[in-house]
Order: C-alpha cells, then structure tokens, then sequence
C-alpha cells in the first residue's frame, strides 16, 4: 500500500492572497492560463493578479481555455508561453483550465517536442504549476492527471503522464457565482470520484481513508444539494470534498462511469458530471461485491440502491441518449483497458448497457 499525495494545499478564506509568497517562490514569470469569463466574475483572477503584483513577480495571461479543452488549444497557450519565456504556471477555473496547464506545463518544459508527446509513455519533465480551483467537482487541483478532447477521435482522453500541481489554493468563496446546475453537476462528479475510487481495483484500506471521508461528508450534503438550500457556508465543505475525492482517485484512478462518459460529452455536450452520473446508480447497482456497495451506500446515508438512483435521477434530470450512441459506447469501453483494469470483476455489454435507464 502506498500513499503519494505531494500538493502542498492551502484551503482558507482569500487563501491565494494570503499565500502570495508561496507563488513568488514558484519562479520568475507566471503564465496565468483561465477560461473566457468565470475567473474575472468570481474575483480569483483579480486575487491571482493581485497576489502576483504584491511580490513583484511578472506574468501573461491565456484566457482561451475552453469547456474540456482541446490538444489544439493547449499547443496555443505553449506557444505563448514559450514565446513569453515564462517558468511556472498558474491555472484557475473548473477542471477544464486545470487540466490544460498540466499539459502547457510539460510541453512547454520540452519546446524541442510536439504535442505527440502528450499520449507517450516517456518520461519528461515539466515546470511548476499551481491551481486555483472554482468548481467543487474535479478536484484537479491535487490530481495528477489531465483528460483533453481529442477531435480527431471524437473524444476525450487522460493524458499519458502525471503532472502534480506544486500547490494548490482553495478558497469556497470563488462558488458564489456559480449557478445550481454548476454547483450540481460538479458536485455529481465529486461524488463519481468518491465512489469508482472506493469500488475500485486499486482500493485499499490506506486509500480509502480518502474515499471514507469524502462519501460521509457528501452524504451532509446531499439534501441541501436537492433542496436547494447550499449556502455559503458549504462552499468550503463542498470544495474539502472534492478536492479529498480528487486525492482518492489519485490513488486508485476512476472506472466504468468516467470511461463512459467520455463520448456522451463528446457527442452530446452533456457537461462532465452529468455525463458521469448517468451511469453511477447503475455502477453501484451492477457492482459484483455487493457488501462493498452497501458500505458506500450506507457512509453516503441511503437505504437502498433505489433510493440512491432515484436521488440522482432528479438531482440531474433526465437525458434522453439514442439507442446508437449506447451502443457504441458500450462497445468502446470493452476495448479500453485503463478503464477495464479498475473494475475488479468480468463484465459483459449487456452489463454494461444496463448501467443507464
Ligand atoms: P469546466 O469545464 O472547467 O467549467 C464549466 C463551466 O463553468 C465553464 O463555462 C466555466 O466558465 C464555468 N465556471 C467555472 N467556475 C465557475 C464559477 N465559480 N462560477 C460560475 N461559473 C464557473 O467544468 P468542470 O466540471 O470543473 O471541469 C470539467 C473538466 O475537468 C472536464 O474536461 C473533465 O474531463 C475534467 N476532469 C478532470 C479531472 C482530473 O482529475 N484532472 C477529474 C474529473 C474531470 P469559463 O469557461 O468562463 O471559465
Ligand atoms: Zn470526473
């Protein structure tokens, strides 16, 4: 059993302002790398500015990432970043502009290379990065990995390296922008996290100390989150959890329902949380060790498997998905193997069709 979580995480009130220094010791100019509007409306731009302005330290801003970002926008952000010499980089927003600064950070640590490198099993090095989330669902911020859409293959997929942020910076206040379906569906994707870590190949006893944690406290959360009723005094808790769910699947990575909703995003522009919680009551229910099951049910306060897909069915409303897309989805989960190799058990298309109502 091993444990390798090496973020260092600050999580507090007007955390990046307080923790300026930490990105001054990062390097010499920052490349900030956010979405289009989010991070100006939320404030964490203007905290990140800031924070840099106080320690003197440069930076350039890319803020071009788009939702599941794509190869072709992170070869843009390197090449300002190559062009703007700079030697760390700070990425703020959802998981989106999270992901891609963990791939800028390798490629620009490796100008002699193209983006091939991203899908190689070589090892390469990469410049310092810290994260900012403003989504409580990825918890990208402590994660290593970083999924980009690839057009070419009409789909998303983890790059083939790990990319550790330095540091990350977590503060609940960046959520009060965010609206319910926001807030909802990356709540969802937490919740994803939590539980295809804990039902999973790569769990263990030491690990699970992170899926336990995180399953308990979204388990407090959970009629708020249907009732609608989440103050600002949970942001903080909603951000602990996904960023707790983020160190689990660190740990173990994610299974079935991840793998599943790759192409539903792709094809349907069903947001990731969603997409991935089409599929989770149906995980849970297909799950072959059924005292495992129960143990997650139980820590998250439902009954039964029913009450638990019920929950999610109206948490997220319904998506109609065409018998086609099922299909060759099903199909196409049966020859990925990083995702096949973390459920324990066999499984077969009929299974996995009958994973989603
Ligand atoms: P996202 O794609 O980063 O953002 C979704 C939308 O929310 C964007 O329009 C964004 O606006 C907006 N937004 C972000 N923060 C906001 C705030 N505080 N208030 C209001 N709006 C806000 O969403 P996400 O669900 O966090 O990330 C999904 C991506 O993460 C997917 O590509 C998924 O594959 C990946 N992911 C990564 C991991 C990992 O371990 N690395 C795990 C799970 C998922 P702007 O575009 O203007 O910023
Ligand atoms: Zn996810």
């Amino acid at each position: 059993m091993l444990l390798f979580m090496p973020t260092i995480v600050f999580s507090e009130e007007d955390c990046v302002r307080n923790h300026a220094n930490e990105l001054a010791l990062m390097g010499t100019k920052a490349m900030i790398v956010t979405g289009k509007h989010s991070s100006r409306a939320n404030g964490s731009l203007n905290d990140v500015e800031e924070a840099l302005k106080s320690q003197n330290v440069s930076y350039v801003i890319f803020d071009d990432i788009e939702e599941n970002p794509s190869v072709e926008t992170v070869v843009k952000a390197c090449d300002m970043g190559i062009k703007e010499k700079v030697d760390f980089i700070i990425g703020i927003g959802g998981g989106s502009p999270l992901d891609a600064s963990k791939a800028i950070a390798l490629l620009i640590a490796n100008p002699d290379k193209d983006e091939t490198v991203l899908y190689e099993n070589i090892p390469l090095g990469y410049i310092p990065l810290a994260c900012v989330p403003t989504t409580c669902g990825t918890g990208s911020e402590v994660t290593p990995y970083s999924i980009l859409t690839l057009h070419k293959q009409r789909t998303k997929r983890s790059i083939s390296h790990k990319i550790y942020p330095q540091v990350a910076l977590i503060d609940g206040k960046y959520l009060k922008t965010a609206d319910r379906s926001c807030i909802v569906n990356t709540a969802v994707d937490a919740l994803a996290h939590l539980i295809e870590s804990y039902l999973n190949t790569n769990s263990n006893e030491l690990n699970r100390i992170y899926s336990r944690e995180g399953l308990m406290m979204w388990g407090q959360l959970k009629d708020k989150l249907i009732e609608d009723k989440i103050t600002k005094a949970d942001y903080t808790k909603l951000m602990h959890v996904s960023m707790v769910a983020g160190m689990a699947i660190t740990h173990t990575g994610t299974s079935l329902p991840h793998g599943l909703s790759y192409m539903i995003t792709y094809e349907m522009g069903v947001p990731h949380g969603k997409a991935v919680g089409m599929y989770l009551g149906g995980y849970v229910s297909i799950y072959k060790d059924s005292k495992e099951a129960c143990e997650v049910l139980s820590l998250l306060g439902f009954e039964s498997q029913e009450a638990f897909s019920d929950y999610l069915d109206k948490i997220l409303g319904d998506t109609e998905v065409s018998k086609e897309i099922l299909e060759k989805n099903a199909e196409s989960i049966l020859s990925n193997e990083s995702k096949l190799k973390n459920y324990p058990f066999s499984i077969t298309k009929e299974e996995i069709l009958s994973m989603k109502k």
